[in-house]
């Protein structure tokens, strides 16, 4: 499949990416692991006026959405391979690929965070919007940052009884944040509108869950912190923010930090053609999401001029992103939550102990398998990396669990075009 631009990931980024390449006159694909585009916040319910604004204007582009497509690896510069519903396909931009794969949970290990009971807050919301049964159950939601908020929201509307929300940043953080806030009216609106639907159970700051504990499911967590107690409860929703996902742009050869792939004014990487936009780049929200892309489908199209409308936006939306960081920066004491036995890469049952003489994650895949399981380190790299201070690590291909049959089918088509391009060493020459 060929097109002017290719926009991977179909969240806010990736669709106002597509939306306005098109309206500037590329041939767009956008593709997605996803049935729908909408990413982690739209998907399934574009009710909201923002979202059904910008879906219209996805429609109305004429941008093509390629769905349940996997994108796993780039054998060429601006051609990808993927996966649709499992099968083989080879993309290939002639002008441009946006990268706009979003981010993904941080969970950080402690004792007890493998407990039936225990889940993500990310985990806890897909959960809930497949109508998960939370009547009557006592729900403890901890961690950090604002995604607290709504998913706190979501549980107290579903029946369940939210009897804390603990989050990590100290009140002085949080109350600082809060205060500059007054520069974002509708977030501050959104975030008074969340708490007034779980207004009877304590936000408190400056704590953390040191220990979940129960014999086969969780019976109570310890506090630790400002607010030290042990709270009975059925169920913990954690999550300590979130990370970019930015292993496609690094098999890409983009540069990278931990705050996401690096890119210049016109949300171009290190890489020439290649375009990087929304939370893989820096997480600020879907309104910051929406600028980014916005301005690399402009760029992505050859009309940087067309994207000035969009720039003020995305600086208000990058102070935002700066204010978010330093607020909700996570305390040294969660990454010494971990005791010897805890698990730390669930997929295959590797312990903090197993890890602790590892110098970084390489080693601690090496020698302990840790990332080797089913979610390939998408969990427990992340976790590793923060409680450890390691550095991050090399990536390959496949990016996301793929099937042999992909990955055989990649290495003919590259065998293909070699040979085509290859001199023919078989044939006889005339002088023969
Ligand atoms: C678990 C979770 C829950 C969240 N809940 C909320 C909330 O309740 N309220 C809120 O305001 N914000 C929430 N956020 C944040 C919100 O999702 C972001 O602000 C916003 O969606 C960022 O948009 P994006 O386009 O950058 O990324 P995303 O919306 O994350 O979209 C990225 C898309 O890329 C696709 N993708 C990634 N890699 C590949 C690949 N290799 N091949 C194909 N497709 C790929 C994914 O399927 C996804 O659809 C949540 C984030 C997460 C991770």
């Amino acid at each position: 499949v060929t097109a002017d631009v290719i926009v991977v990931g179909a969240g806010p980024a990736g669709i106002a990416t597509a939306a306005t390449a098109a309206e500037c006159g590329a041939d767009v694909i956008l593709v997605d692991a996803a049935a729908r585009p909408g990413g982690q916040i739209w998907r399934g319910r574009s009710a909201e006026p923002l979202a059904a604004r910008w879906l219209e204007r996805l429609r109305a582009s004429g941008a093509t959405f390629l769905a349940h497509t996997t994108i796993v690896d780039s054998p060429a510069h601006l051609t990808l391979i993927g996966e649709t519903n499992g099968t083989p396909v080879a993309l290939h931009a002639r002008r441009a690929i946006v990268l706009a794969s979003g981010t993904r949970e941080l969970f950080l290990p402690f004792p007890g965070w493998t407990l039936p009971g225990v889940v993500g807050v990310g985990g806890a919301q897909a959960l809930l919007k497949g109508g998960w049964h939370v009547n009557g159950q006592r729900v403890v939601v901890a961690g950090s940052g604002p995604l607290l908020l709504p998913v706190a929201a979501a549980l107290a509307d579903a029946g369940a009884d939210v009897v804390r929300v603990i989050e990590q940043a100290s009140t002085r953080r949080v109350l600082g944040f809060a205060a500059s806030l007054w520069r974002s009216p509708s977030r501050l609106a959104a975030a008074a509108r969340y708490r007034g639907r779980f207004r009877r159970a304590p936000y408190q700051a400056g704590s953390w869950v040191a220990r979940a504990e129960g014999a086969d499911r969780l019976r109570e967590v310890a506090l630790a912190g400002a607010h030290a107690e042990v709270v009975p409860c059925d169920i913990l929703c954690t999550g300590y923010g979130l990370v970019p996902s930015v292993e496609l742009a690094q098999l890409l050869g983009c540069v990278t930090t931990l705050r996401g792939v690096t890119v210049d004014d016109d949300q171009q990487t290190s890489v020439s053609g290649i375009y990087g936009a929304g939370e893989a780049v820096a997480i600020g929200g879907a309104e910051a999401a929406l600028a980014q892309g916005a301005i690399a489908g402009c760029a992505a199209a050859g009309s940087r001029e067309r994207a000035e409308p969009y720039r003020a936006a995305r600086a208000r939306h990058a102070a935002f992103s700066a204010r978010l960081r330093l607020a909700f920066a996570l305390r040294a004491e969660l990454s010494r939550l971990a005791a010897d036995d805890t698990i730390v890469c669930r997929c295959e049952d590797v312990t903090f102990g197993a890890i602790r003489g590892c110098a970084s994650l390489r080693e601690a895949r090496l020698h302990a398998r840790l990332g080797m399981g089913a979610c390939q380190g998408r969990v427990c790299s992340p976790a590793a990396r923060h409680v450890r201070g390691w550095a991050g690590d090399s990536v390959r291909p496949p990016v996301a669990p793929a099937r042999i049959a992909t990955m055989i089918h990649e290495a003919a088509t590259d065998a293909a075009t070699d040979m085509m391009h290859a001199p023919a060493m078989d044939e006889p020459h005339a002088e023969d």
